[in-house]
């Protein structure tokens, strides 16, 4: 193996992969360090990988077996503890590759990624010169002078021109650069835990209305997070489901909640229950998950001889609509290695070029969306958003959906009877507002 090589990327994650990727195609010598036995075995998501720049890497990955089903029907439920009132959207729209979204059980996924990025060095001018290397961990980017100048995994020391730090939300190594702040308040971070649950494939395809290989994600707002800042996710895999909760830390603390207890009770939730009847549990895990504040952001993705990609750039996003964490990770990966490429062409690892990362960031969907949706997201924080709203809309349901002979309501009066025993017309118009300006 060679000393130096062009790049090192910590984090064999998705950001980590997705530059691979782009550097092995340009013949670029890399070194992908990841820290799990194999990319993959330590990652958690949702999930659902949104977006069409999996196509970009892979460009037939609907005809292979890294993901699990495509997306085209979609739920945002609001509960209160016995009832559920759904948003529902499906279409053949989206039946057609590249898809835009897809499930994936990231054990599955990375692994599979990976694959195809040592596919990519194999076909390289560079096959001897570039490595997955997986089971280490990196301790420390050393540096010199000021600039990062390579990575030491125990005692082994490697260098590059270039560091990427992909190395997802906990990221100790852009603290240690001095690109974030050593404490970020449980504010800007929630905590993710999730089951997979088995079923038999066609029992699967059965309950959800799937076939081949369409597929469903349903989102759940109020009872599903149990008070807390926070929702709930159910997604459709080839023969499992991914049902989860995403909770804000810093309430879960101060309201005394476990996150297993809160997943318990969202799962004997009466419809819930009834999704995942006759399921096996296959597995359980938890991980952190930032929560898509700018202010939670390190305070620059670039600096001397090292970029930052994915997560460890704090770069998700949940406004309601989805969790978008990966996609973001794969576009920032792609970006951080054309950076890259353009800085080798020059001969130039400095901050003076690499800041050109930033500026491809902040022209790609990715800051766009966050800086346009943090209104939506700082909204999210509202007691109003998991608390009386979903309760309100399910009492308004109850009424709307009861016949039970006897004179009926006009929807209105109804409405404004569920919003008086929720909240009031005041709270309401402002909670209106700040809705307009966010979305
Ligand atoms: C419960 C939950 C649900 C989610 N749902 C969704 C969803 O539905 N859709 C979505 O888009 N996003 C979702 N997300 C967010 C998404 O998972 C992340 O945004 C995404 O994984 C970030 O990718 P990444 O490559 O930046 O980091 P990661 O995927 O976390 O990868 C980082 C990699 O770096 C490795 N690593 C870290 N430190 C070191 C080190 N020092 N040395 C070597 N290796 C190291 C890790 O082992 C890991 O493999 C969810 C997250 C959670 C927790």
């Amino acid at each position: 193996m060679d000393e130096k090589f062009d790049c090192i990327i910590v984090g064999g994650g998705i950001a980590g992969l997705s530059a691979a990727m782009i550097l092995a195609r340009a013949n670029v010598r890399f070194l992908l360090i990841e820290r799990g036995e194999f990319c993959g075995a330590k990652n958690v998501s949702g999930g659902v990988l949104w977006g069409r720049d999996l196509a970009r890497l892979v460009p037939e990955y609907h005809e292979e077996d890294g993901f699990e089903r495509f997306v085209n029907h979609r739920r945002l439920t609001f509960m209160d503890a016995q009832s559920a009132f759904t948003i529902d959207f499906k279409s053949s729209h989206f039946d057609a590759p590249p898809y835009s979204g897809v499930t994936v059980l990231r054990a599955r996924f990375d692994a599979w990624l990976a694959e195809k990025v040592q596919a990519a060095i194999d076909a390289s001018d560079v096959a001897d010169e570039s490595f997955l290397a997986t089971n280490i961990l990196v301790e420390e980017v050393l540096m010199e002078d000021g600039r990062a100048v390579g990575i030491r995994a125990g005692e082994e020391k490697f260098y590059a021109d270039v560091v990427l730090l992909a190395e997802g939300v906990n990221n100790l190594l852009t603290r240690q650069v001095g690109l974030q702040a050593d404490y970020v308040p449980a504010d800007y971070v929630a905590v993710g835990v999730k089951e997979v649950i088995g079923f038999d494939r066609n029992v699967l395809e059965d309950r959800f209305q799937l076939r081949g290989r369409s597929g469903l994600t349903n989102e759940f707002v109020g009872y599903a997070s149990g008070g807390v800042e926070g929702g709930g996710f159910l997604y459709t895999n080839t023969e499992s489901v991914s049902l989860g909760l995403v909770l804000g830390m810093k309430d879960l603390r101060e309201k005394g909640r476990k996150p297993y207890d809160l997943l318990n009770e969202f799962k004997a939730h009466p419809v819930v229950a009834d999704m995942i009847r006759g399921g096996e549990v296959l597995e359980y895990s938890a991980h952190v998950v930032s929560v898509g504040d700018l202010r939670g952001m390190p305070r620059e993705v670039y600096a001397d001889g090292v970029l930052i990609a994915g997560e460890a750039a704090g770069l998700l996003l949940n406004a309601g609509r989805a969790i978008q964490g990966m996609d973001y990770a794969m576009r920032s990966g792609i970006l951080a290695a054309e950076t890259v490429i353009a800085a080798r062409e020059r001969g130039d690892f400095s901050a003076a070029t690499l800041k050109n990362y930033r500026t491809a960031l902040e022209n790609s969907y990715v800051m766009k969306d966050l800086r346009t949706f943090q209104d939506a997201v700082h909204l999210l924080h509202s007691p109003m958003m998991f608390g009386p709203v979903p309760e309100l809309i399910c009492d308004f349901g109850r009424q709307f959906f009861t016949v039970d002979s006897a004179p009926t309501p006009r929807a209105g009066q109804m409405l404004r009877a569920a919003i008086k025993r929720h909240a009031s017309y005041w709270d309401l118009i402002k909670l209106g507002i700040k809705a307009a300006r966010a979305l």
